[in-house]
């Protein structure tokens, strides 16, 4: 029988400036969605009387609302497997809240309505009142905690397995048209074409081999896969996080070596020797209080977050992102004094021969 499956929304691709070279807009393809390392991700649960969606009523030119709220056993669920993910080790948090002003993940169980997630950064486009994620069938049923697991790797900016143009796959595309058409996922070619044939980029997938053990791989009945022949029969995914996929989000989110980084001075400009996808941190003290600049110098594409202490844990304050662009990224932002700020800057891709470096002042 077929499974269930989670089913992205389609996104505009992203538009770079003409002439960009290649190897900064494959750093840019496999940057772009991730968090910065040391971010804590806020989530909340749907919990209103009103929260939902007013959906047709099929027959009728009436309407009637389903509920976002999902049942106690279904938030566990997915609680516990944001403590897994957690549990890895890495250096992104998670914190359940109870206002969704103060979350960058709004989770909702709109059955009937697809299990997906906004993938990683796109996580901050929906508004206040949207949901980034929805599970649209009992999480409880047998395997399917897989289906949490595999919406918070979305959410950590990892992309579908057998999308990977490493695969090799070569689909028998009416098959999988046929199947998905039917019970129980009665998807259009549309969706299947985009959540299933359609190969991502290389610089956008979660690593450089295909992995089939990936909890952010389908389960595929007998039939759909031509080639390599060994997946004719199907592909059985054990369900769980696979070596690959710990490896990837580790790589990504290192654990934070120490909690509190070395001293960013006002004035006085601090050298960043990073590679691609590498991150460098540092703590502001700042002895006033007034507005600040905190900006990045030299021939680099790269993000900048700016994060406050708060209760012990760091809440987002002001980023920005100039990857693609000819500008560096300048935050401006008020800083307390007595209170501690965490700037942490991760490098897309640096260029030429100079040296890129961040200053607060
Ligand atoms: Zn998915």
């Amino acid at each position: 029988m077929t499974a269930h499956y989670c089913s992205l929304a389609q996104q505009p691709a992203p538009a770079f400036a003409p002439g960009l070279a290649a190897e900064r807009v494959g750093a840019l393809m496999g940057g772009r969605r991730m968090w910065v390392n040391g971010t804590v991700l806020h989530y909340y649960f749907f919990d209103g009387d009103t929260d939902g969606s007013v959906i047709p009523v099929p027959g009728s030119a009436g309407t009637r609302r389903v509920s976002w709220v999902g049942g106690r056993a279904q938030r566990d669920v997915v609680r516990d497997c944001f403590r897994e993910w957690r549990d890895l080790g890495i250096g992104i948090g998670f914190t359940e809240v109870f206002d969704r002003s103060e979350a960058e993940l709004r989770i909702g169980f709109q059955q009937g309505d697809g299990s997906w997630s906004a993938v990683g950064r796109d996580a901050l486009l929906p508004g206040l009142h949207e949901r980034t994620m929805n599970f649209g069938w009992d999480l409880t049923a047998p395997g399917e905690r897989a289906t949490a697991l595999h919406e918070i790797g979305h959410a950590l900016g990892m992309q579908h397995e057998h999308q990977s143009p490493f695969a090799g796959i070569h689909w028998d595309d009416e098959a999988v048209y046929a199947d998905l058409a039917g019970p129980p996922n009665f998807w259009s070619r549309d969706r299947t074409f985009f959540n299933i044939l359609r190969k991502l980029d290389p610089a956008e997938v979660n690593g450089s081999v295909w992995d089939p053990q990936s909890v952010m791989e389908y389960p595929f009945a007998a039939g759909l896969i031509l080639e390599p022949e060994q997946f004719r029969g199907g592909v059985h995914t054990p369900g769980g996080l696979s070596a690959l996929d710990k490896e990837f989000a580790l790589r990504w989110y290192p654990p934070l070596d120490t909690p509190r980084p070395p001293a960013l001075t006002p004035f006085r400009s601090a050298a960043l020797s990073l590679g691609p996808g590498e991150q460098a941190d540092f703590t502001v003290e700042p002895s006033e209080t007034r507005e600040y600049a905190v900006g990045t110098f030299g021939a680099s594409d790269s993000v900048v977050v700016v994060f406050e202490e708060r209760d012990g844990e760091p809440r987002f304050l002001a980023g920005r992102d100039d990857g693609g662009t000819e500008h560096n990224a300048t935050i401006r932002a008020r800083l307390v004094r007595g209170r501690r700020y965490f700037v942490r800057v991760r490098l897309y891709s640096g260029w030429g021969s100079g040296e890129t470096a961040v200053m607060c002042w």
